[in-house]
């Protein structure tokens, strides 16, 4: 009996100090937290010989992305291709898929029917019809039922012609286009041929006569920086993402916005706000080696609403006194004017009043404030 007693003692104490000072034997382990693609997971292993457990950590798959197209490309208009995750369905990055003709062995799309020799040689579409020219786009709006349309320029350079002439009507107020370039480095449209006039008090017919016209993405060529350019008679205008070569003058006469459009050096003010009623200019940048800005001026009475949000204004000329502040308001234009936002000078000029936002040749009643703070005349 005194044996057993002493064999068992002896056992549990060999198991002990075995315990103690044993090399773990551990076991394949398990997967104690699964890892996702973004949170690590954790695996737990257990010692064979006396049941302890220790973790490691597995780490997070990452996203299994493959490209899926999730909105396809059409003859016309790109499609998107989107990274997803075949684990979670997250969301990765995102590429374009170049609109393209399905063309069959004549040359003609499978789907649009457009003809290969017609697209080639296209200078403007409207949805799925090429023109030639972009006279030719215009002109057939004329017996459409509705003329508001985006006409879509294919060349790198167009010219638009003389609209009364395309349209043959002194009443294009029907008319609302949107011409669409490929960007201001890649699409140039030229109005410097047909569509200046001489001076207000010259012959006033046969120009745009109404037509509401917007241009985006692309370089608008108004002339050459000479006095009396521009859209002469036009019912309203837009530019957005435009870059602007040469000092427009005529603007029509209702609204004029500029979005992120660029007015390039011409060697003279960036515009004369010589027509029109209600001058937006948002996000814009005005480069003169001039130092010449914004001038309204017109040799009659005319009252101008002037918004100038988030827009820089940079003179080239190391000289700035040479040049004028923002705004030179000449003596017969009476404006209402805010400067909103952000509003960035370089070697600007200070006006006669003190300012680089402004000056005036006499008090003719305009009011200028800045965001929101009347500024002249001081109250
Ligand atoms: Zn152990
Ligand atoms: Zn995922
Ligand atoms: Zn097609």
């Amino acid at each position: 009996m005194k044996k057993n007693v002493l064999f068992v003692v002896l056992m549990l104490a060999l198991v002990l100090v075995g315990c103690a000072e044993h090399e773990h034997v551990w076991n394949e382990g398990e997967i104690s937290k699964d890892a996702s693609c973004t949170e690590v997971g954790e695996m737990t292993y257990t010692c064979e010989t006396c049941k302890a457990t220790r973790t490691e950590v597995i780490p997070a798959m990452g996203h299994s992305y493959e490209f899926e197209v999730t909105t396809p490309a059409t003859c016309i208009e790109d499609g998107v291709e989107t990274e997803i995750c075949s684990r979670c369905s997250a969301k990765g990055k995102t590429r374009s898929i170049v609109a393209a003709h399905k063309y069959d062995s004549n040359g003609e799309c499978t789907v649009c029917h457009a003809k290969k020799d017609d697209v080639d040689k296209a200078e403007a579409r409207i949805g799925t019809k090429y023109f030639d020219t972009l006279t030719g786009a215009i002109k057939s709006l004329k017996d459409a039922e509705s003329k508001t349309a985006e006409i879509v320029v294919l060349k790198n350079s167009v010219k638009l012609e003389n609209f009364s002439t395309i349209t043959g009507s002194n009443d294009n107020s029907a008319y609302d286009i949107t011409f669409v370039g490929n960007g201001k480095e890649k699409t140039t449209i030229d109005i410097s041929t047909d569509l200046t006039m001489p001076p207000y008090e010259g012959n006033h017919i046969n120009y745009i006569e109404g037509a509401n016209l917007a241009f985006k993405d692309m370089t608008v060529v108004i002339g050459d920086g000479s006095n009396y350019q521009g859209f002469a008679r036009a019912g309203s205008l837009e530019f957005d993402g435009c870059a602007i070569v040469g000092m427009g003058a005529h603007w029509g006469n209702g609204d004029v916005i500029f979005k992120g459009c660029e007015f390039k050096d011409n060697g003279n003010y960036s515009l004369w706000l010589y027509t029109g009623k209600n001058y937006v200019f948002e996000n814009c940048s005005f480069i003169s080696s001039v130092g010449k800005f914004l001038h309204p001026y017109t040799e009659r009475p005319l009252s101008l609403t002037i918004t100038v949000k988030n827009c820089s204004f940079e003179n080239t000329n190391e000289a700035a006194e040479s040049g004028k502040p923002a705004l030179n308001i000449k003596t017969k234009v009476v404006c209402n004017v805010s400067f909103e936002g952000s509003i960035e000078f370089k070697n600007v000029a200070t006006g006669a009043q003190g300012s680089k936002y402004f000056q005036l040749e006499s008090n003719n009643g305009s009011i200028i404030k800045i965001n929101g703070v009347q500024i002249y005349p001081e109250v």
